[in-house]
C-alpha cells in the first residue's frame, strides 16, 4: 500500500516535470546506467556481449562475464542477474527467458528512475512485514516473473549487432 501509493506520487510527479520523450528516458535511467557502467568496469569487463531491444523501444546492454561474479556474489541473495538502468550483468550468457525478466527491470527502472532501488526496497520490507519472501513475493518481481514467459508482440525481443 505504502509503495503503490509512494510509486503513483513518484509517477505522478514525473509526469509533470517538463522532460518529455528521450530526455526524460535518459535522465531517469541515466543514475541507474552509470551505476551499471561503474560496476562493470570495477569487474574489469570493458565491453557488453550483447544488446537487445523490445518492440516496445525498451533497450537493454548485457553483460555476461564470470568476472561478474566479484560483483553479484556479494549483493544480497546472490542473484544470477542484475539489472541496473538499461544495463544487465550475469555471470554467463543468459536465456531468453532471463532476458525477458531483466528487461521488465529495465522498464521498471525507466518509469521510477534512482527511486526504483528506494521503492524496491521498501516493497521488499512490505512483503516482510506481511510475512512473504522479500524477493520471490515483491511486486516488481512478480511483473518481471510474468514477462517470462509473455509473448505478446510489442514485447517481441531481438538482438541488435553491430555495435
Ligand atoms: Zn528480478
Amino acid at each position: 500500500m505504502i509503495t503503490r501509493v509512494l510509486a503513483a506520487v513518484i509517477n505522478a510527479w514525473l509526469a509533470l516535470t517538463p522532460l518529455r520523450g528521450l530526455a526524460a528516458v535518459a535522465w531517469r535511467s541515466m543514475p541507474g546506467d552509470l551505476l551499471g557502467q561503474a560496476v562493470v568496469r570495477l569487474c574489469g569487463v570493458t565491453a557488453p556481449s550483447r544488446r537487445v531491444q523490445l518492440a516496445d523501444g525498451t533497450e537493454a546492454l548485457l553483460y555476461e562475464d564470470a568476472r561478474l561474479g566479484l560483483y553479484l556474489d556479494n549483493v544480497p541473495l546472490r542473484p544470477y542477474a542484475q539489472t541496473l538502468g538499461r544495463i544487465v550483468v550475469a555471470r554467463e550468457a543468459m536465456p531468453a527467458g532471463t532476458i525477458r525478466h531483466e528487461l521488465e527491470h529495465v522498464r521498471q527502472w525507466r518509469r521510477l528512475g534512482p527511486l526504483f532501488l528506494v521503492v524496491y526496497g521498501l516493497e521488499s520490507m512490505r512483503v516482510m512485514l506481511m510475512g512473504g519472501h522479500r524477493y520471490r513475493d515483491n511486486r516488481y518481481e512478480l511483473a518481471a516473473r510474468a514477462r517470462e514467459t509473455d509473448l505478446e508482440p510489442k514485447l517481441t525481443m531481438r538482438e541488435i549487432t553491430g555495435r
